[in-house]
């Protein structure tokens, strides 16, 4: 894979066999992947790549990892304070953010510290939250855990009853993150999204299309 970075903003190439060009933004690791065709040419891909970062920047797509910027949490805007600092950290109190920056710019031991902070704080919802969605829907999972993982939001080995969730869903809100506890302990009664699979979804989370809906970015 090819890296680079524009900016605050790293850019991830990789090749794919298909025709389309296609990316995703991942929040949390202030990235872009781009998944480029085997016969594109460099100089539209990188074209390309600078309209990404620049299209999801100006609408408000990414953390600003900059003092006075904001990241996004549980559905939130956190504010960001940051500073330079001899070494970098990753702090968060009363509802703020603080960023220590050596020579006052983003690097990737910061973005290292974000995302085991964004984990962090997923764990301790999931640690409230899978209890709770596992006595509505009346379905226990053997045991879970979190992943940096950008295919899915969560993914479920029904023969073992395990479940793994992405990071990714701490830039989410509790109601969302309800619908994938329940989206995947569902997969432990239903492997695949067949009819009661559905049926079931719409029993305890009737707003759960909608809900996936909000989470496509
Ligand atoms: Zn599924």
């Amino acid at each position: 894979m090819e890296k680079f970075s524009l900016g605050d903003i790293e850019v991830r190439l990789k090749k794919i066999r298909g025709r389309t060009l296609s990316y995703r933004i991942l929040i949390i690791e202030n990235a872009v992947n781009i998944n480029v065709p085997a016969r594109a040419r460099k100089a539209n891909v990188m074209e390309k790549a600078e309209e990404i970062v620049m299209e999801g920047k100006k609408k408000g797509k990414f953390n600003e990892l900059k003092d006075g910027g904001k990241i996004r949490l549980f559905g939130k805007d956190v504010p960001v304070y940051a500073a330079e600092a001899e070494k970098s950290s990753v702090g968060y109190y009363g509802g703020k953010i603080y960023l220590g920056l050596p020579q006052g710019e983003i690097n990737g031991k910061v973005i290292e510290q974000i995302v085991k902070f964004y984990d962090e704080k997923l764990r301790e919802v999931l640690e409230e939250r899978v209890p709770v969605i596992e006595e509505k829907v009346g379905i226990k999972c053997k045991f879970w855990e979190t992943a940096k993982m950008h295919s899915a939001y969560g993914k479920c080995k029904f023969k073992e009853g395990t479940i793994k969730f992405s990071t990714d869903l701490a830039l989410f809100r509790t109601e969302c993150i309800d619908m994938v506890i329940a989206h995947e302990l569902g997969h432990i009664k239903y492997p695949d999204h067949g009819k009661e699979f559905h049926a079931f979804m719409k029993t305890y989370i009737p707003g759960y299309k909608k809900l996936s809906r909000e989470m496509a970015i």
